[in-house]
């Protein structure tokens, strides 16, 4: 892969050295020239106005598609014992906005085998479409059988976005899918809008380690694809509204897998299911020590809160890995979320910044996790949480 400049073409008018965020594009004799460092972003072959530069690439000729031609937002379901998983459901509350925001049809696209009693109930989170690909195959998740059938499928469509969930599952089959589309594929985002005039997905996500957000768009190139996390987006409201419903029966060849399942085992263990949990109590460094942490639990227990912390208290051995809240760990939007001795770094803000209430017990009054508090009390946690769980004892006794 290259850059390639036409020297014919160029006028030497520098937009291309303005758009590199590398420094890697100079003029000798007011004409462009590509220095070691380019990372082939191609950010300047988008802003030259002349056209006089483009990325050669060898997986994909340099074909460029008509993108009027593509319409309708998806989002692909994920789904366990026959019901959908949370952040499809949240995936098709965002995507209701986004696509009536474009005007255009929202579709759910399900890969399965005995939906077909289960789609009524489906039919009320919203959309307009259910696209139901059918085989007894699809019982358990392929990775290349879901590869195969959602390409075919978007090739045949042509769908402007498609939404997946940040799953193990997604992230397994939406690159694979955008590989073969030859299309912008963008990792855990945080924000998704719209450029109306443009039509372009601006996709949010933290970058550099969490300590800045970019805001990704694919302009030239369809569908849009994007991965978010359980618990970024609110859950939809049930409508009953008229849903087209199409079922594909598909049959699958041997080859077509080169996977097979020879048994599905189900973990055993009892996980955490931060996500869906309506209050969290977590804590950070400030909480001092893996057996002072014992107060924390205590509060999470008299307010029937799940337990979480900061990523330091997973690496200090005072909490499981599976309680980790933040961008390495888990994404929650609970209605209550009470952060003790967390200051509050960006990686953690991602992680839980719309959970409904916060409140924030903090000994330093300038601690950042203030700014996004709606509550906050400033003092040593060790004082505040013991006269609270007896507070809140005392109202429970009163009820
Ligand atoms: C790539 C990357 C990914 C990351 N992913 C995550 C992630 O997923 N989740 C995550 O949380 N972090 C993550 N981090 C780490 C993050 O940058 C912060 O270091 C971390 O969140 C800080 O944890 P903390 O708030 O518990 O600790 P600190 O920042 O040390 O804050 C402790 C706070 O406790 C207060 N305090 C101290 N004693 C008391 C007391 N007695 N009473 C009340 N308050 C007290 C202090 O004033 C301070 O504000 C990541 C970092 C990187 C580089």
């Amino acid at each position: 892969m290259s850059i390639i400049i036409d020297e014919e073409l160029c006028t030497g008018c520098a937009s291309c050295m303005e758009s590199c965020i590398y420094g890697a594009i100079e003029l000798d004799n007011n004409i462009a020239f590509v220095l070691p460092n380019c990372n082939l972003c191609g950010a300047c072959v988008e802003v030259c106005p002349e056209e006089a530069i483009s990325l050669d690439r060898d997986d994909v000729k340099a074909q460029k598609i008509d993108i009027s031609q593509f319409k309708g937002v998806w989002v692909v379901a994920e789904h366990y014992k026959k019901k959908i998983h949370n952040v499809s459901l949240q995936l098709l509350c965002k995507g209701r906005e986004l696509a009536d925001l474009l005007q255009v049809n929202l579709s759910l696209v399900i890969l399965g085998t005995d939906f077909d009693d289960k789609l009524e109930e489906f039919s009320l989170y919203g959309m307009d479409e259910i696209i139901y690909i059918k085989s007894p195959i699809l019982k358990d998740y392929y990775s290349d059988l879901y590869t195969k059938v959602i390409t075919e499928l978007v090739l045949e469509n042509k769908p402007e976005i498609i939404l997946i969930g940040a799953t193990p599952t997604g992230r397994d089959f939406a690159p694979r899918v955008a590989k073969r589309l030859s299309a912008g594929l963008t990792a855990d985002c945080t924000g998704l809008e719209i450029n109306l005039e443009t039509r372009n997905l601006l996709q949010t996500r933290p970058t550099y380690g969490g300590a800045i957000m970019a805001t990704i768009r694919t302009p030239s190139s369809r569908p849009q694809m994007a991965t978010v996390r359980a618990g970024i987006f609110k859950m939809p409201e049930k409508v009953k509204k008229n849903v087209n419903i199409r079922k594909l029966e598909y049959e699958f060849k041997e080859k077509d897998s080169v996977l097979k399942i020879v048994k599905v085992i189900s973990k055993t263990r009892n996980s955490v299911n931060l996500e869906d949990a309506k209050f969290i109590v977590a804590g950070g460094r400030g909480v001092g020590s893996k057996e002072k942490f014992r107060i924390i639990e205590e509060l999470a227990e008299v307010l029937d809160a799940e337990l979480g912390g900061s990523r330091i208290t997973v690496e200090l051995n005072w909490l499981d890995p599976d309680r980790q809240i933040g961008q390495t760990g888990k994404t929650v939007s609970p209605k209550l979320y009470i952060a003790c001795g967390i200051s509050g770094a960006i990686q953690h803000l991602v992680g839980m910044q719309n959970s409904g209430i916060i409140v924030a017990i903090n000994k330093d009054p300038n601690a950042p996790i203030f700014n996004w508090a709606h509550y906050g009390i400033v003092g040593d946690l060790h004082e505040i949480i013991p006269a609270l769980i007896e507070e809140i004892k005392k109202t429970k006794s009163e009820q």
